[in-house]
Parts: C-alpha cells; structure tokens; sequence
C-alpha cells in the first residue's frame, strides 16, 4: 500500500539533494508534491523526471512573505489542499569565527533557515486547519542539538527552529496538525561540498585537501561515513505519513550515531 495516496506535499527546497529526494520518494507514494525553490531550470527538469500529473513547481524565495503566501496558494490551486509541508530550504553560510563573521552572511543564514521556516508554517497551518489534519516537517541538523566552530549562524539557526518546532506543535496538535523536526549528518549534496571548501580555505595549511577534511567530518560519525539524501528521505516520509500518528514536538536524528557520543 503507498503511504501518502491523494496527500498533497509542499517541499521547500525541492531543487536541491534532500528536498528532490523527498518529493521522488513522496511521489512515488502516491503523494501530489509542489516543489518550492529559487532555479527554474532545476525545478523544471525535476518536475518533468517526476511527471506534470504528481509535481509541480513554484519559484520562490522563502524569506519574502507574499512568495511564501504564494507557494501555498499555488498548492491549493493546483491539487486543491495542503496536507504536508516539508521546510526544507536552507543555506550553510560561512566558515569563520564570531569575531570575523560578516553580519550580512549572519542575517541570510537567519533569514532564509528560520524566518522562511516560520513564514511556511504561517501560511500552511490554515491551509491544514481547513482540512483538519496535517503533517510539518522541518529540517534541521545535527547542528541544531550542538555546537560547531565557526558555523555560529547555521548552527544558530538549526537550534532555532527546533524552539519553533516544539511551539507550533503545542499549537497545532488541538488542529490535527503534527510538527517535527529531522536532523541529518552530514549527506551526500551540493552543501557539504560547500561546507568542505570552505573548511579548506579556513584551514589556511597545504595539509588541508578536500579529501582530508571529508575523512575527518566522517570520523566523527560512527558509521564512518556520510548518509545520501534517500536515507534522510526516508524519515521524512515516515513523518509525512499517517504511519507516524502519535509523533509530534519531536526531533528525529538521522546521523550514522553522531549524536549518540561526545565526539
Ligand atoms: P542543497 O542541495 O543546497 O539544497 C538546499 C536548497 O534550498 C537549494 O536548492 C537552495 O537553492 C534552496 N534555497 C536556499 N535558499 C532559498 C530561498 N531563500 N528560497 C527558496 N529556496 C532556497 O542542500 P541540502 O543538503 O539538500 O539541504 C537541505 C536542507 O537540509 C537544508 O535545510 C540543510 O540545512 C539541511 N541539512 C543538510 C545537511 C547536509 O549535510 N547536506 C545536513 C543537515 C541538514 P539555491 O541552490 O538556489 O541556493
């Protein structure tokens, strides 16, 4: 049996590794999936692999109320409803201590993983009011349970919404809508071999390559290795669908045994 027949999916993020993950495998669920990023070339070309009769696509930016309004009215428009949203967008920012940090970089990273977070959750919940029921799911990180130098608004900002995760969901349980947060290790995409460059440059050393520093983030994960946005998908689906019924105010980690030590 698919999990989420006739379920209708906003994923913000769509274009990139976890969100186009999640909406191949929310599809292939059965799922109506409305894809929410900044390149439509990128959008279009996942909507097309997925098929125009289960995916669509919205260009926006997630920091500006009136898109993110828009999004969700799209979703409406085009399938006629909301039953999940999956607030995915985020950017990783720089790799520099507090003290060189540009405040400019600070204010995007907040602006873009916490404030378009919030903005989704406050046009999708009475989208999902109406229907009496719903599943949010944010994506957060290892970095929102502790602490990484010289990612001091990322990890900022992935503590944060975990707050905002445990409101809504006091908010939203009397309105049938769960809220959850996942928090994936490092994955396999486009972020971490940001994350890795700049962890180079940072070092300022000729020992510094990318291939040490990928070695190094992964020895830090028990499993020895980083995971592939299908793995974070996953859960995402797990929580996207009725099967995780009496889940919510949760933080659900995705992360090879990261958390499980002190490492
Ligand atoms: P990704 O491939 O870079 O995907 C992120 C997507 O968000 C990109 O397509 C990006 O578009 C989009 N985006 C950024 N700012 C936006 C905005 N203002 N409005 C709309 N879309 C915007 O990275 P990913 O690894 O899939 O990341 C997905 C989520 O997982 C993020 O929240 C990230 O923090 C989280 N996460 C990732 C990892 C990891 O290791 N990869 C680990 C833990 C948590 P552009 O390309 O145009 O910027």
């Amino acid at each position: 049996m698919v999990r989420l027949q006739g379920k209708i999916a906003i994923i913000t993020g769509g274009a990139g590794g976890i969100g186009q993950a999640a909406a191949r495998q929310f599809a292939a669920e059965g799922a109506r999936v409305v894809l929410v990023d900044r390149e439509e070339a990128a959008l279009q070309s996942i909507v097309g692999s997925i098929g125009e009769d289960k995916a669509s696509y919205v260009v926006a930016d997630v920091t500006q109320p009136e898109q993110a309004q828009g999004y969700v009215k799209a979703a409406v428009e085009r399938w006629g409803g909301v039953d999940i949203l999956l607030a995915n967008a985020g950017i990783e920012g720089a790799v520099s201590p507090i003290t060189d940090y540009a405040i400019d970089t600070f204010d995007q990273v907040l602006a873009v993983n916490v404030r378009g977070v919030w903005l989704g959750l406050k046009y999708v919940i009475p989208a999902m009011r109406e229907r009496g029921s719903g599943s949010i799911v944010i994506t957060s990180s290892t970095a929102g349970i502790g602490g990484t130098a010289g990612m001091s608004a990322y990890v900022t900002s992935k503590h944060a919404v975990i707050g905002m995760m445990r409101t809504a969901a006091l908010e939203c349980a009397p309105l049938g809508i769960r809220v959850n947060t996942v928090n994936p290790a490092p994955i396999e995409t486009r972020m971490m071999r940001s994350l890795e460059e700049m962890r180079v440059a940072a070092e300022d050393s000729s020992e510094a390559t990318i291939e040490r520093t990928k070695l190094a983030f992964e020895a830090r994960i028990p499993l020895q290795r980083y995971g592939d946005p299908e793995e974070v998908a996953k859960l995402m689906l797990f929580l996207a669908s009725d099967d995780s019924s009496f889940c919510t105010g949760g933080v659900y980690m995705v992360d090879g045994g990261r958390s499980a030590g002190n490492t």
